[in-house]
């Protein structure tokens, strides 16, 4: 379906495709009653064709432009051009998706001198007209014909101050009325002709400017940052201009209908009375907290307050407003689902589903795996704080307008900051007195922002709250000293490139470093709610359909745990049970490295086995511990996987280390005493790290491999875990161990394998005199075993992805070099779409993967399946993971909440299919 094609099929995508997000929304209010000015919108795809035919009107755009002209005629009772009865209006851009700042707006287009007298002699208010018209020169300069904003600002500037002005409210008629003269003749003489005076010129030049902006650095910026299609264009809205600049009984603002920082449900926003919108967002003059309005204008900000609520229902999601007051005539100019931090985009879903506004489902839908992990991103911790009060680090306090902490260098430009950030690496903290759309590169390379001026709703606030960029706005107490590069407060002075630290939560600023720490999942209400509605999601029937009598489970989310420590986390976290606890890392501690380099130098069965007695306790209590933190929930436990070697020192230092002692003792063996004991002893060891060299050792004696070679290792393991379970199990607690067999390729490795192993089990628990269910399985690592998986889930009773592993192996690249060789260049060159070891390559190792699952369950109907690849936590992954059948994903405790989040967010999608 085209966009005018779901545009008559009344699809809501369509529309905002077509008419780009405001267009929709003015069409929407107007349709359900809110009062907005007369307008019409230029589709996206008339900018779009305007782009393809190199910068031209598309044929009959202008004769269509003029025909609805004469609507908005009609509709206001005025005419465009008419010195008796003038229409003014804007020309705004506004794309399918917000893009706050990014494009070009004109205001006021209509004015001349001819109009200009006639509006005098309507209104009577020729300090308004004049201002007006100064807007529109100077804006039309600055947008239409490109000239440079000081071009403008600096005349300006040098007028108030000989005029004794210090705002520009304090600027008379006959002010304004000059300065309109100046900015004609400061067009003339930097465009070398005169401001055109034509209001249809003025018209059809602002259009093609707001169609350029499309493509201008700004935009194309911010549409790389977000994500956003490069081909969708932006649609141009002529709406008749209303003044919030007619005197003291107009104003204008902006406003979210609920706290966008935080997500309280009051509304949130700044007004200015006798200004005009550019003033409130631009964050230049200090503006008023919306709900003042209250006293200023009792009447107007009742019916606004009402307004917002409808529009709230009516959208079912936080608006974000943009409102004048004509002389006391409310007019709202745009409405648009507000951008918000994480942590309001939480609170605001919760409340909805609170409300009755939206379905659980619908929630957790709005939230992505981006602002979950957003939420558990490190914080000031109190402490830190009052110690570097104490320290006399306090500076400030602003606004706190995008919540979070950041430590950095500051620098006082985008370039500055952007050039800190990517060539050298650094933390920055991008310090501006305000920003501006021109700014946004830098914001985006900074990790946090601090400004002097501004409020909330000003443009380092809206843009810092999009991006997650923590944020502090409107310090006042800093003074910036752009030309020294300096900021001060007090007598404190803080050159470029000094450290502070920023925190957008509560609006404070620190010289130095703080320390940072991790929230605390359990004070989160609103995130855990968010999390459980997620489960309850994921525990709806999976969408395959096994063989009969297979038990759908929906999706769980299991972490990759090895220690208790780990393991609690996980839990608290959410995490259903642990896919993989990888055995052979309790194996690298220091007490317990010389015993198993003892056992792997021994020559005999007999000697490992006393080598791993000694080692058997340490992990029956490392066991132990797991099994107590997770009771009730299954326990995956593999057996030892990685090659020998690992576990003894480098063939090369241990050679440098020979030839240093040797030199050492060179005396020694001149004198002709016995060679040294402790060589010997290095020697034999070099001999075994030689004999146990491979080329390949990732594909070398490993996994399943090596418990064949000694079986001694894992029988001493599954011996270790059956152990602790029934120790576990006595002490009331409810062990649930499921023993998994590494590398497996071919089911005859099981068969040779797994007897053993099962008897020792069965033997424990009758030593112990205590039984508990358990599971014998394996992982999916090998292409071959994915393939023969029918005759491999003979056996194993379950099945985990190892996908690092079998992405290697399908793709034959080497998980420990292709990064660092080929592989970001195959990503930039679209060779592959993603990186294959952080998002699972669908077309092959999915394949696999989708093969191993019908029929391992063909064979095996109650067969467990899940991940434990790094894939687990990768949301794009858990979908995958999801349609091919998984029952659980596993991945590291950190990222369970966001797992949790991406499992339901794939078995919502996914529902109807
Ligand atoms: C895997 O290969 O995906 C896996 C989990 O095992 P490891 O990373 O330990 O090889
Ligand atoms: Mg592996």
């Amino acid at each position: 379906m085209d966009q005018a094609e779901a545009y008559v099929h009344g699809s809501w995508d369509g529309v905002r495709g077509l008419l780009g997000g405001k267009g929709a929304n003015l069409a929407e209010m107007t349709r359900i009653g809110v009062p907005v000015p007369p307008f019409f919108t230029v589709t996206t795809e008339a900018c779009n064709a305007y782009s393809a035919e190199g910068g031209k009107f598309p044929a009959t755009l202008w004769d269509q432009m003029m025909v609805c002209l004469k609507g908005i005629e009609t509709a206001s009772g005025k005419k465009f051009g008419d010195p008796a009865n003038p229409l003014l209006v804007s020309c705004r851009s506004g794309a399918k998706f917000s893009m706050p700042g990014m494009m070009d707006t004109v205001l006021n287009i209509g004015l001349n001198d001819a109009t200009a007298a006639g509006m005098v002699k309507l209104t009577g208010n020729e300090r308004f007209v004049y201002d007006s018209y100064r807007r529109l020169i100077q804006m039309f300069g600055s947008v239409v014909l490109g000239m440079p904003d000081e071009a403008f600002e600096d005349v300006l500037e040098a007028y108030k101050h000989q005029k004794g002005a210090k705002a520009d409210t304090d600027l008379t008629a006959e002010d304004l009325k000059a300065l309109t003269q100046m900015f004609k003749d400061v067009v003339r003489k930097v465009q070398g002709y005169d401001f055109p005076q034509d209001p249809l010129e003025q018209l059809r030049l602002a259009t093609e400017a707001v169609f350029k902006s499309w493509n201008g650095k700004r935009a194309v910026d911010y549409r790389r940052a977000e994500n956003i299609p490069d081909d969708l264009g932006t649609a141009v809205n002529i709406v008749t201009m209303v003044f919030g600049n007619m005197g003291w009984d107009s104003g204008t603002g902006v406003a979210f209908t609920r706290n966008p920082a935080t997500g309280e449900n009051k509304m949130y926003g700044d007004y200015l009375l006798n200004a005009q919108g550019e003033d409130v967002v631009a964050g230049i003059r200090n503006t008023e907290k919306i709900q003042n309005l209250g006293k200023d204008m009792p009447e107007v900000y009742k019916q606004f307050v009402e307004i917002a609520k409808k529009l709230e229902l009516h959208y079912k999601d936080m608006q974000d407003v943009e409102f004048t007051i004509e002389r006391g005539k409310l007019w709202m100019l745009q409405t648009r689902n507000g951008k918000r931090t994480a942590q309001a985009a939480i609170a605001v879903a919760v409340q909805m589903v609170n409300e009755g506004l939206i379905s659980k489902d619908e929630a957790v839908m709005r939230i992505s795996p981006k602002q979950v992990d957003a939420m558990l991103h490190p914080m000031f911790n109190e402490e830190g704080k009052k110690a570097a009060k104490k320290a006399g680090r306090y500076l400030a306090t602003g606004v706190n307008a995008s919540p979070g902490a950041a430590v950095g260098q500051i620098y006082f430009d985008a370039d500055t900051a952007e050039h800190m950030a990517k060539e050298y690496k650094q933390d920055v903290i991008m310090v501006r007195p305000f920003t501006k759309p021109d700014d946004v590169h830098g914001m985006l390379a900074a990790k946090g922002i601090l400004t002097s001026e501004g409020g909330a709703t000003s443009h380092a606030a809206v843009v810092a709250r999009q991006f997650g960029v923590p944020c502090v706005v409107g310090a006042s107490s800093i003074r910036i000293d752009l030309d020294k590069r300096i900021m001060t407060v007090g007598d404190a002075v803080v050159r470029e490139g000094d450290w502070i630290s920023v925190d957008g939560g509560t609006g404070e600023v620190y010289l130095g470093k703080l320390d940072l720490s991790v929230p605390n999942l359990e004070e989160q209400t609103d995130l855990l709610t968010l999390l459980n509605w997620a489960d309850e999601i994921c525990a709806r029937p999976g969408t395959r359909k096994g063989p009969e009598g297979y038990p759908t489970r929906g999706l769980q989310v299991w972490a990759n745990a090895d220690y208790p420590k780990d393991a609690k986390r996980a839990r608290a976290f959410g995490a259903k049970g642990i896919g993989l606890c990888r055995t052979e890392h309790m194996f690298f501690e220091p007490e317990r490295l010389p015993i198993v380099q003892r056992m792997i130098l021994s020559k005999t069965s007999e000697g490992r086995t006393e080598a791993l007695n000694e080692l058997l306790p340490f992990q029956r209590a490392d066991f132990d511990g797991l099994f107590e933190a997770m009771t009730g929930l299954p326990v995956i436990i593999r057996l030892i996987d990685p090659p020998l070697h690992e576990f003894l020192p480098a063939a090369e230092t241990l050679r440098e280390q020979i030839v240093e002692k040797r030199v050492a003792r060179m005396a020694d063996y001149i004198n002709g005493k016995a060679v040294d004991k402790e060589i010997v002893e290095m020697e034999k060891l070099l001999a075994a790290v030689e004999a146990l060299h491979e080329s390949n050792p990732m594909m070398g004696l490993r996994g399943v491999r090596l418990s064949i070679a000694m079986p001694e290792i894992v029988e001493m393991q599954v011996r270790a875990i059956f152990e602790a379970a029934a120790d576990v199990k006595i002490r009331g607690y409810e062990p649930k161990p499921e023993v998994m067999i590494p590398l497996t390729g071919t089911v005859k490795e099981l068969e040779w394998i797994q007897p053993r192993l099962v008897d020792i089990a069965q033997k424990v628990m009758s030593e112990k005199g205590v039984t508990f269910e358990y599971k014998f399985g394996t992982m999916i690592e090998i292409p071959r075993a994915a393939v023969t998986a029918s005759e491999i889930a003979g056996l194993a009773e379950f099945f985990s992805f190892g996908t690092n592993d079998l992405t290697q192996m399908t793709f034959g690249y080497s998980r420990d070099d292709a990064e660092r060789n080929f592989l970001i260049k195959y990503v930039e060159e679209g060779i592959l779409p993603k990186n294959p070891f952080q998002t699972i390559d669908r077309d092959g190792v999915g394949r696999l993967m989708d093969i191993a699952v019908s029929d391992g369950r063909k064979a095996r109907p109650s067969l467990e399946v899940g991940i434990c690849g790094e894939h687990g936590g990768d949301p794009e992954s858990i979908e995958f993971c999801h349609l091919v059948g998984n029952n659980y994903v596993s991945c590291s405790p950190f990222r369970v909440p966001v797992a949790r989040l991406a499992a339901a967010h794939a078995v919502v999608k996914n529902a109807a299919k």
